[in-house]
């Protein structure tokens, strides 16, 4: 039989998490403070301190805790490498493609693979609660879950408009406990600031980061960051390295790698460890693809420069391909992809030339989510969808030119909560 599906045994989860800042020719910009060391300082007093310093580490491997290795296990890691075989028939082209499915964990994305990192920080800082913000509930109830499994209280601020637009995944962090309060809320100054000037304020994900990191920095909690910074996607570099000895087990070696960016996190959790080590030898041959929504066209039309990562203007600024902190993006249902700006990490490496930009629109992406769900029989998060047309492109490609391809994609979760938003836009919601 094919190898169409690749597991690692439990005791073959990662070690160590990836740190890319070893292996680029040089450092990143860091992050600078317009407010001559205010926002700087808030950063330290709500992060917590061992994510904070590993923000500009440059070791190469960081032992993961084995009480987080634990946790790893037990929400579904190793998960499994699959390959979509049907999709490869139907495409009718010279390549093979993998799937890592990070689905597979129990809130159904990659969100889980830094969420238990957080929050065992928080913890070891002493923390009385998390706090973070989310848009529609993916990072969310990944905090969620990894709060309930550390025993700790999280408090989640919710952008409003998702609040009550999408209630699945609030009724899912409220299943683990955490507190969800719609934002903006009145429970921080920010907040009750906003209400006052709009009662109806539908919220942002920006305006919800500033109330979490409020809130934290006000009441001893600590707020835990669900993508964009270093440290955020080193930890989700568990995935990659999985993956890594997943197409090593077969004796793959992937030539194009397919991924969709909201901060970058999944993606860089995927590749890093590939383009590290090419960066390291000195010669990145492989072709890396980063796919956007067409409707927030920050990896094609962003510009590289210091942008704001919140709208509340409470962090530091970070070097990144942005479409501007006060960009408001139309209400595609892909919330994970609504985000204004690209990870520094990921943004060097697309200003250097290493990676590609691509974007598509939600209607052609959700026919293709549709068309993959009959093919391979898993749906697809509308995020994750993203990788699709991408897919076809490069198949397409390498069905003119008659060169085999091997596609690695970083798969980075289900969409069975998200059902009523492909029934909305395929026309079966009636
Ligand atoms: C959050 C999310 C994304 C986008 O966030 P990144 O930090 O870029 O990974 C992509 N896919 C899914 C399923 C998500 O939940």
């Amino acid at each position: 039989m094919e190898k169409l599906r690749v597991d690692l045994r439990p005791e073959e989860i990662p070690e160590y998490w990836y740190n890319i800042q070893a292996d680029l020719p040089e450092p990143l910009p860091p992050p600078i403070d317009p407010e001559g060391g205010r926002r700087l300082e808030l950063l330290k007093q709500v992060i917590p301190s061992e994510p904070l310093r590993l923000e500009t580490s440059t070791e190469r491997y960081i032992k993961i805790p084995e009480e987080v290795r634990e946790r790893y296990l037990q929400v579904g890691r190793p998960t499994p490498l699959i390959r979509a075989r049907r999709l490869e028939e139907y495409l009718d082209a010279p390549v093979r493609i993998y799937l890592k499915m990070e689905g597979y964990t129990y809130t159904g994305s990659h969100k889980i693979n830094s969420a238990l990192a957080w929050v065992y920080y928080a913890l070891k800082d002493g923390a009385k609660f998390v706090t973070t913000e989310t848009g529609a509930g993916q990072w969310g109830s990944a905090v969620s879950l990894a709060a309930a499994l550390f025993k700790v209280k999280a408090h989640v601020f919710m952008v409003r408009a998702s609040y009550y637009a999408k209630p699945l995944r609030r009724f899912l962090m409220q299943m683990y406990g955490a507190e969800v309060h719609p934002s903006p809320s009145d429970l921080t100054e920010y907040g009750r600031r906003l209400l006052s000037e709009r009662p109806d304020h539908p919220g942002s994900l920006g305006v919800a980061i500033t109330e979490a990191a409020e809130y934290a920095a006000r009441h001893g909690g600590k707020y835990v960051v669900g993508s964009v910074i270093n440290t955020d996607i080193m930890f989700k570099t568990v995935a990659g390295l999985e993956a890594k000895k997943q197409l090593e087990l077969i004796g793959e070696d992937p030539d194009v790698m397919i991924g969709v960016v909201g901060g970058g996190s999944n993606w860089g959790g995927a590749f890093y460890p590939f383009i590290g080590e090419e960066l390291r030898s000195g010669k990145v041959r492989r072709r890396y693809i980063a796919v956007g929504a067409l409707e927030v066209p920050k990896v094609t039309k962003g510009v590289y420069k210091y942008d704001d990562p919140d709208s509340g203007r409470l962090l530091p600024q970070l070097k990144m391909y942005t479409i501007g902190a006060d960009f408001v993006p139309p209400p595609i249902y892909a919330g994970g992809l609504r985000y204004h700006g690209v990870a520094p990490s990921l943004s060097y490496l697309m200003y250097k030339g290493y990676v590609e930009g691509r974007d598509y629109d939600q209607e052609t992406v959700f026919r293709m989510a549709q068309l993959f769900a009959q093919l391979e029989g898993y749906v697809p998060a509308p995020e994750t969808a993203h990788v699709l047309p991408a897919i076809k492109e490069v198949a397409d490609e390498a069905k003119r030119t008659g060169e085999r391809k091997v596609i690695l994609v970083s798969f980075s979760g289900h969409g069975l909560l998200d059902l009523a938003n492909f029934a909305d836009v395929l026309g079966f919601g009636k």
